[in-house]
């Protein structure tokens, strides 16, 4: 392995994969490709299978062909990456392995409960994509960015219904993802981490796997 790391991160919707890949991506200094994020910026972009936009507010993934060919093309000139949202079934998992695989895999584990206070709380930076939470982690002032300025806005699939969704589709789609890297790719580092700490007690964990695996290279 180079010096720069190809990490995935794992976990379900609100377990703080956005906030913890962005630290991350900056720490070794190697790009943040947010699946998510790339939709949400292109949820028009016309498809044989209809817009990102439609599965989106229904909580539903969007169409694997759409979704492994923006990957393809995001990763091809990188050494290294943050994959932050992908893979999210095991066909993607296998379309990755067959783009050149990854290093160090991170699970971040949180509980349903918990999963739900956070995503009906969750506000984003509608200019630079910055994540709050109205009680756990609040702007300084409410409603606005403390990085730009910018308006916080809650995401339209955070609402409880598409929330739910989200949460069934990771459970039927992206566990086996997750069960896969643990048991059945000994060429990967994976790592469970409990995401219930505080962010920098997470990011702690995140880290140190992810540094174990570049000074064994
Ligand atoms: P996220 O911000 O990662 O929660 O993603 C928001 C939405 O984008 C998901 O609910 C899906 O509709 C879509 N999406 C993001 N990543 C993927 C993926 N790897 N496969 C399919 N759909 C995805």
């Amino acid at each position: 392995m180079s010096e720069s790391p190809r990490v995935v991160l794992l976990g379900a919707p609100g377990a703080g994969k956005g906030t913890q890949g962005r630290r991350l991506a900056d720490a070794f200094d190697v790009d943040h490709v947010a699946t998510g994020d790339i939709f949400r910026a292109n949820a028009d972009m016309e498809t044989e299978y209809g817009t990102p936009q439609e599965y989106m507010e229904r909580g539903e993934l969007v169409p694997d062909e759409v979704v492994n060919e923006i990957v393809r093309e995001y990763l091809s000139d990188l050494d290294g990456w943050v994959l932050d949202g992908y893979p999210r079934n095991l066909a993607q998992a296998e379309y990755l392995a067959d783009l050149g695989g990854v290093d160090v895999v991170v699970h971040l584990d949180v509980a349903r409960e918990e999963l739900i206070d956070r995503l009906t709380g969750r506000r984003e930076c509608a200019e630079c994509g910055a994540t709050y939470h109205v009680d756990f982690n609040p702007p300084e002032e409410a409603g606005v960015c403390d990085e730009c300025g910018g308006e916080l806005v809650q995401r339209e699939d955070d609402e409880p219904e598409t929330v739910e969704t989200r949460l069934e589709e990771y459970a039927a789609q992206t566990k086996p993802v997750v069960d896969f890297y643990r048991d059945d790719a000994p060429e990967v580092d994976f790592v469970s981490v409990d995401g219930e700490q505080s962010l920098d007690g997470v990011f702690a964990d995140v880290r140190e796997a992810v540094e174990r695996r570049v000074e064994d290279s």
